[in-house]
């Protein structure tokens, strides 16, 4: 069963840590219900149950959390190719109505295959990092130009205005979901809102063991190391934290192995060995 242009994925597929993902099932579980699970269906029978699909979601959390990780992965799952990532800073431009054209650009790849192909249109799935930056609270920006309103209504009219598309997923991403827009949140827009929030103590031993799997199996980290311990003393660390964290103590390893006193001298590879001092010094 698969909805048009939809290639859908397998359940083999979903495995996080193996993607490169950790700590994030049960958020991956909730999208999956509450954006995707309906695409699995043919259009005919969504359409026999009088609903239509979700076009846009919001993923928002604090920096360094896997959202942009999360996001790529689902549009990949989605239609089996890379999705377009765009940021909202380099969208906005300080030239009057150039923002709104690149918004307008944004879309014009789902609207020409719309055009052409109506039904059979494949999905297109837009990222939109820090969406924040062009999706201001209308009104809110004290620069009394008005500018900011006009380009969150040209975003609104792609999602769902009288020239709306209908073969698109607009992932939205931000750290200040208080400072978006409202308009932007209402059902049909980035209706499903999913919190990416910080990892706990389980979460934290499965990114920690995506960040050092490679120098485990190369066997370059110490067998005393308890990746449990160090999730234990890393409470409100991000996964970008955690990820910077190993590679802080990889630097202390390798800084053991350099002389100094002479850089020429080669680097002895088997004594490379990442320890629980390292992670300590990091
Ligand atoms: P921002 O809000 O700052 O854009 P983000 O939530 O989108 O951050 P990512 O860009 O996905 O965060 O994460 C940055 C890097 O941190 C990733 O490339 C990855 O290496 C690591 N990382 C973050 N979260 C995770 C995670 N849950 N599992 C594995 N690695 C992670």
């Amino acid at each position: 069963q698969r909805g048009a242009g939809t290639q859908i994925f397998k359940q083999k597929d979903l495995n996080f840590q193996k993607l490169g993902i950790g700590g994030l099932d049960a958020e991956f579980a909730d999208i999956f219900r509450r954006a995707f699970a309906s695409r699995v269906y043919p259009p005919d029978v969504i359409s026999r149950l009088g609903i239509s699909h979700v076009k846009g979601m919001l993923l928002h959390g604090p920096p360094g959390t896997g959202k942009t990780l999360i996001a790529r992965q689902i549009g990949k799952m989605l239609n089996g190719r890379e999705p377009k990532v765009v940021n909202g800073p380099e969208v906005l431009s300080k030239f009057v109505g150039e923002t709104e054209k690149n918004v307008r650009d944004l879309f014009a790849e789902a609207e020409n295959d719309q055009r052409l192909r109506g039904d059979q249109s494949e999905l297109h799935i837009i990222i939109f990092d820090e969406i924040d930056a062009i999706c201001k609270t209308r009104g809110s920006t004290r620069d009394g130009t008005g500018v900011h309103d006009s380009i969150v209504n040209q975003l609104l009219t792609k999602i769902d205005g009288v020239e709306a598309l209908n073969n698109i997923l607009l992932i939205g991403m931000t750290n200040r979901k208080d400072m978006l827009d409202e308009a932007l949140l209402r059902p049909g827009r980035l209706e499903v809102q999913i919190e990416i929030g910080l990892p706990d103590e389980k979460g934290r031993v499965q990114i920690l063991q995506i960040h050092t799997s490679r120098m485990r199996d190369n066997s370059f980290l110490s067998a005393d190391i308890r990746l449990e311990d160090l999730a234990a003393r890393t409470k409100n660390f991000s996964g970008a934290e955690l990820e910077g964290l190993v590679k802080s103590a990889v630097s202390f390893a390798l800084n053991r192995q350099v002389n100094v006193a002479d850089l020429t001298q080669p680097i002895d590879e088997d004594n490379i060995k990442v320890t629980m001092v390292d992670f300590n010094n990091a």
